[in-house]
């Protein structure tokens, strides 16, 4: 039995990013950027207001001076000419402030009696001027690898930029097995459950960038098992959810040793999630994960999440920890490293009592999992331990 984290290295070394493809911009978001992107202008493009009122030269400009309005910069139509002393231009928020003007008094701060203006008492300090160039400089870098998230793409996009190179989603096959698995919503004799990872999982991996197909539920039988793994050719990864403990029911790992796995490992030593198998299958990975529905969630996050990000170009890294102290004690670890379904909130973790790798209710209330290092000691209330958030 291998560690996580010589199980995780073992798959991140079948792990090299996908191919680069070019999408618009309005498709990006989510999407992770492969080669840095480059602002074709800056922004803004001009001086510009930063308020509605009048620019005009800061030379003088104090209360009870008097000004002439000479004319209007409104967002999109600028005033161009330049201003002479003694002369303002009723300007508004984004507009281009005008040659000779470096500051804009608030419309607040002025008395206007016809096209004079006289500034009033209390004037505010500020310019409110945003220098040409003020977000960013023409020729600025949008450095890769990047998920382009929401506001990535508002930058990329005021940048200038229609258009970005990403890497390639990568396409999982997701396969689920057991003679005793009917769809949801499908009529059930009374020794059937319903396949639920598939669906979780599913969400899990579309959620992190991942094209998912999910393959007909394949049958406790070589034959099933071997059609789906046909089915699921020129996916990147290919996942399997049960029959790999060491059951007689458990054939993933013959039908896929008939397919030609290389296989990279069979069993991490954790807690849920033991029987996991993984390998080399054809031109695609393969992850055989166990078929608890807790143990394949948690194993879904532990390995399969990583996966999916490094084949997309991302950093090859655990699932991200923070540290929290317990709000009570725990007790001494087993041989495997343990992941504690549990709740985080202001600081403090608080862990289920039932830790069963069945409890799809336990899972769906807890917010974080704690991880337990093999054979780690018994800890008191107030202890730091490792959390992954969920
Ligand atoms: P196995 O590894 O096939 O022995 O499965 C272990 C347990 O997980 C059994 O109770 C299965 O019924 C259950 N199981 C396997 N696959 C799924 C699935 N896709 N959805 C829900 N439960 C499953
Ligand atoms: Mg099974």
């Amino acid at each position: 039995m291998i560690s996580v984290s010589e199980a995780l290295d073992a798959l991140f070394a079948l792990a090299n990013p996908l191919n680069i493809e070019t999408v618009p911009l309005s498709d990006a978001a989510g999407r992770v950027l492969a080669v840095s992107a480059v602002a074709e202008r800056e922004q803004p493009p001009f001086p510009a207001s930063a308020m509605d009122g009048y620019a005009l030269n800061s030379a003088g400009a104090v209360t009870g001076a008097i000004y002439q309005v000479v004319g209007e910069s409104a967002a999109g139509h600028g005033y161009n000419a330049s201003v002479p002393t003694g002369a303002c231009v009723r300007i508004f928020t984004g507009a281009p402030v005008p040659e000779g003007c470096d500051r804009i008094i608030i419309q607040e701060d002025v008395e206007r009696s016809g096209d004079t203006i006289t500034l009033k008492d209390n004037l505010d300090p500020k310019y409110y001027v945003r220098a040409k160039g003020f977000d960013f400089a023409c020729g600025q870098t949008f450095d890769a690898p990047k998920l382009l998230g929401p506001n990535d793409v508002a930058l990329l996009a005021a940048m200038n930029v229609p258009q970005v190179q990403v890497f390639r989603k990568p396409t999982v096959a997701l396969i689920s097995t057991g003679d005793e698995l009917v769809m949801p919503g499908e009529t059930s004799n009374p020794d059937q459950i319903i396949a639920s990872n598939t669906f979780g999982l599913a969400a899990m991996l579309r959620e992190i960038g991942a094209e998912v197909r999910v393959l007909p539920i394949a049958r406790d039988n070589l034959q099933s098992l071997e059609q789906a793994f046909y089915l699921a050719e020129g996916a990147d990864v290919v996942v399997t959810i049960g029959g790999a403990s060491v059951g007689d029911h458990d054939l993933v790992a013959q039908a896929a040793e008939k397919h030609g796995i290389q296989r990279q490992f069979y069993k991490v030593a954790m807690r849920p999630g033991k029987p996991l198998m993984a390998g080399q299958l054809g031109d695609a990975m393969m992850i055989g994960l166990p078929g608890n529905p807790v143990s394949a969630m948690v194993c879904g996050k532990i390995f399969l999440t990583p996966i999916i990000r490094a084949l997309q170009g991302l950093p090859k890294e655990s699932a991200p920890k923070l540290r929290a102290k317990l709000s009570h004690p725990i007790a001494q670890n087993g041989g495997r490293e343990h992941y504690m379904r549990a709740v985080y909130e202001n600081g403090l973790v608080r862990v289920f009592e039932r830790q069963d790798s069945a409890l799809l209710s336990v899972l769906a209330a807890s917010n974080a999992l704690i991880v337990r290092a093999p054979q780690a000691t018994a800890l008191e209330a107030g202890a730091e331990v490792d959390v992954i958030p969920l």
